[in-house]
């Protein structure tokens, strides 16, 4: 099944990474056991839940498993999809604690999945469901605001979020903490702004941080800069989405392939990513599109720069990682590489930018909404003004010393305060950049690290191992 095999791959990268740690640091070796103690789920709860519609009653399966608590409250998203499976939902819960540790947040990991095609039902019987769901994740503290704290994944979103935090409140109306029970909340139900974009953005911020790295960049013999790449985007969803259009619009890159279920869209100019969005949003997939082919994903081997997997996992196999043309691989989504497919892309000279740093954009906002939410205020409300004031009265001294105007444009992006957004967005592309230099690091002054992956993994663990070291266990 594939979850067994996404959770041996996550559970082979941690190994990799503890016999690097071993080897880089022999008079401070992480034991076996405490090794074994970090890699396993600390728990996985099933429940199976009735829910009456269309006159009958439907059974659900729903997981929510709990990697590890070393911080609390866990954190990790929701997802709604017909193959979720135990192995899967632990290996996605593993994964959400190397990636908290790795950009510091302080959670530990946790992830939750429903056996569902969201497709097959209506608006208001997802919803009916997903209250259900809440309630019996509610009965098991496995919803709470200091404990566990679900988020959006594959398959839900905005919307699923805000009928949970709903249903929470429901049950817990005097809990003063109610709305940090879950996050990427719609911005008028205690969300923040810029949680959506947010995995797309920690998507496009850890390439900009990549190629601010000279030495790395040459390790791919790609040319400086990510002006003018060309980008092949695997699965237009959320993440997909905001990657894709922030680095066209923003960064210059050309978008030259988007592969989605119904085919691929290539254009070698770059393709429109608003207009491409609309047309799957009214059509329900990319055919009609101009430049739309019928394929498959073999598409994934098409020639690039850039490759940018934001879907599933473990797209990239053994089968195909021989074929893969793009020397630069960042994996917006959770594990699409598998763990022979990385062996097999490192040998080949492929540099992989890895899941647990590229898509910790999301859990890193995540983690500004859950502090909103218990601060009930917005991010800038108090200084916002103060500072614009502070910086206006700069401006004009300057004048007056130099009897020249402050140019217009400078002045502006001087004296506008930060609204939410932009803070969200500079808290975000620190964290991205601060991430990144740890682990370039580790990759290039560490002989043992032989590669992104394992360096992030190294710096997840060896920190987790500390907490754990100093809790005394
Ligand atoms: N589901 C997202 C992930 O895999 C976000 C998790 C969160 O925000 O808690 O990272």
């Amino acid at each position: 099944m594939a979850g067994d095999e996404f959770l041996k791959s996550i559970e082979s990268n941690f190994q990799n990474a503890v016999r690097c740690l071993n080897a880089t640091y022999e008079d401070d070796r992480l034991g076996e056991d405490l090794a074994t103690k970090i890699m396993v789920a600390n728990s996985t709860y099933v429940v199976r839940f009735g829910v009456r519609l269309r006159g009958q009653l439907f059974t659900f399966t729903g997981y929510r498993s709990v990697h590890s608590e070393h911080f609390e409250p866990v954190k990790g998203g929701i997802r709604f999809a017909p193959d979720v499976n135990q192995a899967e939902v632990e290996a996605l819960a593993a994964l959400m604690s190397y990636k908290c540790a790795l950009v510091e947040v302080p959670f530990g990991g946790a992830k939750g999945g429903l056996i569902i095609d969201p497709r097959e039902w209506s608006e208001m019987e997802l919803e009916r469901i997903t209250r259900r769901f809440t309630q019996e994740l509610a009965k098991r503290d496995l919803i709470h605001p200091s404990q566990n704290v679900p988020a959006p994944d594959v398959g839900t979103g905005e919307r699923e979020m805000a009928w949970m935090a709903d249903e929470y409140r429901r049950l817990h109306p005097a809990e003063l903490n109610a709305w940090a029970c879950v996050t990427g909340k719609p911005v008028g139900k205690g969300g923040i702004s810029g949680r959506t974009e947010a995995t797309g953005r920690g998507v496009e911020y850890a390439l900009r941080a990549f190629f601010d790295h000279p030495r790395d960049v040459a390790k791919t013999g790609l040319t400086p800069g990510l002006k003018g790449k060309r980008v092949n985007v695997q699965g237009l969803g959320n993440v997909g989405y905001h990657a894709a259009l922030f680095l066209s619009t923003e960064d210059g890159a050309l978008i030259t392939h988007v592969l989605e279920r119904d085919g691929t869209v290539v254009d070698e100019t770059g393709i429109d990513i608003r207009a491409l969005r609309s047309h799957i949003m009214e059509n329900g997939g990319v055919t009609g599109f101009p430049g739309h082919v019928a394929s498959g994903m073999e598409m994934l081997e098409a020639d690039a720069d850039i490759l940018i997997p934001a879907a599933m996992e473990l797209v990239i196999t053994a089968d195909n990682a021989p074929n893969i043309k793009t020397p630069l691989i960042i994996e917006a989504a959770n594990g699409p590489v598998s763990a022979e497919a990385d062996a097999i892309l490192r040998e080949r000279g492929v540099v992989i930018i890895p899941d647990l740093y590229a898509n910790a954009g999301g859990v890193t906002v995540s983690y500004f909404e859950w502090i909103k939410n218990l601060s009930r205020i917005r991010f800038g409300r108090m200084q916002r003004r103060a500072e614009e004031t502070r910086f206006g009265a700069l401006i004009e001294g300057i004048e007056s010393m130099t009897g020249k105007p402050f140019p217009d444009e400078l002045a502006r992006r001087a004296v506008d305060g930060g609204t939410e957004i932009d803070l969200v967005r500079s808290g975000l592309e620190d964290t991205m950049r601060n991430s990144y230099r740890v682990i370039s690091d580790v990759w290039n002054r560490e002989e043992a690290a032989p590669d992104l992956r394992t360096a992030a993994m190294m710096v997840a663990v060896q920190r987790i191992a500390q907490s754990y070291q100093s809790l005394g266990i």
